[in-house]
């Protein structure tokens, strides 16, 4: 269906014909709708040599965007910032459409990823060095922070808008060129970004998008070229590996957002009103695929039968619908490989021996949806345990002890996001403290906000994005030592 709001985004791209917008030149790719299996579009299918024409011409362009005054690249951001906002609803339909996630939640992220342009816009002109203390009288010793050069990024499905523009918004207010390659299952909202940074006089070869099916082609054009002084991925722990593998030729920065297995510990002591609004948050949004969601739900023995009876009741009130209907709380996940998956682990874990006491299989919506489920008894073997889920199923475990909670939460590779819901201040601070992650809820479960620094330890990644720190991972320290001062 042709929607009038969604054209001038992708006009620049992509001409509407036969019911779908076709990729301008060139050979293309097929973007779909997950809720019904439509055609959405056809988008450039590019690989390596127009990556590399991409890099060529962003490094060509670092000098003049490197000679802006931070007040003017944050005047820039500033106004991506408010173009963003102003299609707000534009963007939030084509995330729908293309994504799956329910209107209200696209809206939301297209907030939360344009948060992050005004928050860099901001920032960028607070990009201080340091003055040191010199050991002797005939020096002084200072340092300066400047942008690293020409970075490569890599973005996932799940947000198809604020992955992009918490990776674009501090390159560019660092002083960096960056050659985005989105994932081919949501490239029209990275377009669209693309158009609304032209509208704001953001120069065409100094923020630039690589579309293409062929990821593993550009990826090792990026990790293989010179030129590209930081890469930036987020996405699975796997990629992530391979691409830290490649980049040590060139020895790249790295900045990696990488897979997680959260879990969600609810204690005796927890006030379980609290707890149960924030674990339908962070279990369901997205329908569950968010790197951040509750993977493994730990409750204390004291009170498991009651979470578990009150999760059954709250879950039964989701609404499971293509995004686009009003009311739904529950899409598509994004491919059938995605459901197969959620299939796979439900199954495992039915075979050794959990409970299913809601949902359990593919929902009559569509192909791509699944029913909200609940499995409890859950145990260390099944590989629920060990695996991010990505779709709509609650994973329960009962515990005995603060000290058996803390060790099965820290028993993974993964070190993204912990949750705990308890009242006593002393427990807090101990979980808080002896939990292996780099982000924590303590009696929240929406976390995520650009003026706190989002990352994981262990195999979910290296580096932090939004906030303070997140500016300084597109920058150098370089240190002056001004000498011979007498
Ligand atoms: P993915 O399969 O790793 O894909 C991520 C991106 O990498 C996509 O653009 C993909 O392209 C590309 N890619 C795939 N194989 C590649 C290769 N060999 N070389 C270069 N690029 C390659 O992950 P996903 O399924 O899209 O996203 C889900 C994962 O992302 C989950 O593990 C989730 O936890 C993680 N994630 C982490 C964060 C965080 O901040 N830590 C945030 C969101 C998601 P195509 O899609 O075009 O194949």
């Amino acid at each position: 269906m042709f929607h009038a709001s969604i054209a001038p985004l992708l006009q620049p791209f992509c001409h509407w014909q036969d019911g779908a917008w076709r990729a301008t030149t060139g050979l293309s790719f097929p973007v779909t709708n997950p809720a019904d299996g439509s055609l959405l579009a056809t988008v450039a299918d590019q690989g390596g040599p127009e990556a590399e024409a991409a890099i060529a011409r962003a490094h060509a362009a670092l000098p003049a965007w490197q000679a802006k005054s931070a007040k003017e690249r944050a005047a820039l951001l500033r106004r991506w910032f408010e173009l963003i906002l102003e299609h707000q609803d534009a963007l939030a339909l084509l995330m729908t459409l293309e994504q799956g996630k329910p209107l209200a939640e696209a809206r939301g992220e297209v907030a939360y990823g344009a948060s992050y342009v005004e928050w860099f816009a901001e920032e960028t002109k607070r990009l201080y060095g340091d003055i040191i203390p010199a050991a002797s009288g005939d020096r002084r010793l200072l340092t300066i922070k400047q942008g690293i050069g020409v970075v490569a990024a890599i973005t996932p499905w799940n947000f198809p808008n604020a992955m992009i523009t918490r990776k674009v918004a501090p390159a560019l207010g660092a002083g960096c060129c960056i050659v985005v390659k989105p994932s081919d299952e949501t490239p029209l909202s990275a377009l669209a970004l693309v158009t609304l940074a032209r509208q704001a006089g953001i120069p065409d070869d100094v923020f630039q998008m690589v579309t293409g099916q062929n990821a593993a082609a550009i990826g090792d054009l990026f990790c293989g070229d010179p030129r590209v002084r930081k890469l930036t991925f987020t996405g699975s722990t796997p990629v992530g590996k391979r691409l830290m593998a490649q980049s040590a030729n060139t020895v790249k920065k790295m900045g990696l957002e990488l897979g997680g297995n959260a879990p969600f510990i609810i204690f005796d002591d927890a006030d379980l009103d609290m707890a149960l609004k924030g674990l339908m948050l962070a279990k369901f949004r997205n329908a569950g695929q968010t790197c951040i969601c509750a993977n493994r739900i730990l409750v204390q023995a004291g009170i498991y039968e009651t979470v578990v009876e009150r999760l059954v009741a709250a879950v039964a009130g989701l609404n499971v619908a293509p995004g686009t209907e009003a009311g739904a709380t529950i899409g598509p996940l994004i491919n059938d490989k995605a459901v197969a998956k959620v299939e796979t682990l439900v199954a495992d874990a039915l075979a050794k021996g959990a409970t299913l006491l809601a949902g359990g299989e593919r929902h009559s919506a569509g192909e791509l949806f699944f029913q909200p489920t609940v499995l409890a008894n859950i145990q260390r073997e099944m590989a629920i345990f060990d695996h991010e889920i990505f779709g709509p199923v609650a994973a329960v475990m009962r515990f005995e002890s603060e000290a058996e909670a803390i060790a099965l939460a820290n028993d993974t590779p993964f070190g993204l996001a912990a949750y705990f819901y308890s009242q006593n201040m002393s427990r807090i601070w101990r979980v808080a403290e002896r939990l292996e992650y780099g982000m924590v809820g303590i009696n929240e479960g929406g976390i995520s906000s650009e003026v706190a620094p989002f990352g994981g330890v262990k195999e979910s990644g290296v580096g932090r994005e939004g906030s303070k720190y997140g500016l300084e991972e597109f920058t150098e320290i370089k240190y002056l030592c001004l000498g011979g001062l007498g």
